[in-house]
């Protein structure tokens, strides 16, 4: 496989910018190789600077469910984009979003636009405490919400932790209010609500986790969410930035079939441009700012840019309840022959899956949290990796990422990735 260009980039770009990315994953660290530059997609298809090209798993990290270009998606961004890119003032393709996503979800009654899954969680953390009056907030290990200081955390020692910043810069005194939690575990949570109930302003849980690999909620742990966060009047926030209209049309809530106060999105609802939205009760969100106290704003916010992308590509969603369906089934195609092929190999592995979104985990434990996710050989998955992307398959540069499935995606192009991934998982096993 040829990568001289993007080599020569990398170059490049390592010395302007800090490790020559914009964010850290796309340097391809744990898999011990230098990245791809990329240069076009076109459905479910990518190509590098070297003109290699390679069916994506990728999809941006989420936001692409229906592959790169979608036609009617570029159209109207083009038609948009003649008119002005930002005016920083109301325009109506913003109400016509809010629209779209209030008469889509049921627990959101108002919603506001931000620019990133970043922002989205702050604020809405932010105003969960405002609403409360409450300062402390509960996270769980292996969850991940974005980079405010608040909520780059990692678990403690000991059973009900105060975590400790996982990142040089966050003050211990920023993250003293932020209680870390185990994913799937009642008891822990219970004992947490009992110790600090009255001052715990919010919970913000990853409905189905995506950023230790893919790991769903129990359906008992997520109604125990839901009737302890309404016993302690605490705010449940459901982080569907990366779940909101992929697991589902209508989320992660509409499968566990939870109301959440307050959800945060990002990701699909951009159609692939920088966006991110909270909402909620209608309660909660009339605290925000201009007509309440709780204070946010953003120069950018609601573009119509963005707006456009992210409203064609849920309108599109909203009209072709099938395509979830065809999702569902290539996921589960792709699903049950990497089962067969690791089953023929005698490779140990695990894999979890909620719709279009999955996970090989290369560890014989059956991963029901962030604990048992990283008993994961990741030494194996850089292999596994290396050996795909030879082959013409491009997945996520880490074991602790989720692999999605897109609208343009065909039965042959799955049927490709299971061919490349047999030989793949010969050389893991080799
Ligand atoms: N929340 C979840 C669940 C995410 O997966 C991510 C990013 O991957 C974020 C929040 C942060 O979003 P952003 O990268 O847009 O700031």
């Amino acid at each position: 496989m040829n990568l001289e260009k993007s080599k020569k980039l990398f170059e490049e770009a390592k010395a302007v910018m800090p490790g020559g990315v914009n964010s850290p994953v796309r340097a391809f660290s744990s898999v011990k190789m230098d990245p791809l530059f990329l240069k076009k997609g076109e459905g479910t298809y990518i190509y590098d600077e070297d003109g290699n090209k390679y069916i994506d798993y990728v999809g941006s990290w989420g936001p692409l469910i229906l592959g790169h270009c979608h036609p009617e998606v570029m159209k109207n961004l083009k038609e948009v984009v003649e008119l002005g890119t930002s005016f920083g003032a109301p325009t109506e393709i913003e109400t016509r979003m809010a629209q779209l996503i209030v008469e889509a979800i049921p627990s959101i009654e108002m919603i506001r636009m931000v620019n990133s899954g970043t922002e989205a969680t702050m604020t809405a953390l932010r105003l969960a405490r405002g609403y409360t009056g409450r300062s402390k907030i509960v996270k769980f290990n292996g969850n991940y919400h974005g980079h405010s200081d608040s909520l780059l955390i990692k678990a403690g020692s000991g059973l009900l932790t105060h975590g400790v910043p996982n990142s040089p810069g966050v003050p211990e005194d920023v993250v003293k209010n932020t209680i870390t939690a185990r994913y799937n575990d009642i008891e822990n949570i219970e004992e947490i609500f009992k110790t600090y109930g009255k001052d715990i302003a919010a919970v913000i849980v990853e409905p189905v986790a995506g950023n230790m690999g893919v790991v769903p909620m129990t359906q008992s742990f997520a109604d125990r969410l839901r009737s302890i966060t309404e016993e302690y009047s605490s705010v449940l926030i459901f982080d569907e930035v990366m779940t909101g209209f992929r697991v589902a049309f209508k989320g992660a809530q509409s499968l566990y079939n939870i109301t959440p106060d307050l959800t945060c999105y990002s990701k699909i609802i951009g159609g692939g441009l920088p966006v991110g939205a909270f909402g909620g009760k209608k309660e909660i969100m009339s605290m925000m700012s201009p007509i309440g106290p709780v204070y946010q704003a953003g120069t950018l916010s609601g573009n119509p840019l963005a707006m456009m992308a992210g409203y064609t590509t849920l309108k599109i969603l909203r009209d072709n309840p099938e395509i979830y369906e065809e999702l569902d089934r290539k996921a589960e195609m792709l699903e049950k022959g990497l089962k067969k092929h690791v089953e023929t190999l005698g490779i140990k592995a695990s894999f979890n899956r909620v719709g279009a979104m999955l996970c090989m985990f290369f560890t014989d434990q059956e991963v029901e949290n962030f604990e048992a996710a990283v008993t994961s050989d990741t030494e194996k998955y850089a292999v596994y990796f290396k050996e795909m992307l030879k082959r013409g398959v491009y997945l996520a540069p880490s074991q602790f990422e989720a692999t999605f499935i897109n609208a343009a995606m065909r039965y042959e192009d799955i049927e490709k990735t299971l061919e490349a991934a047999y030989h793949a998982l010969e050389e893991v096993k080799r």
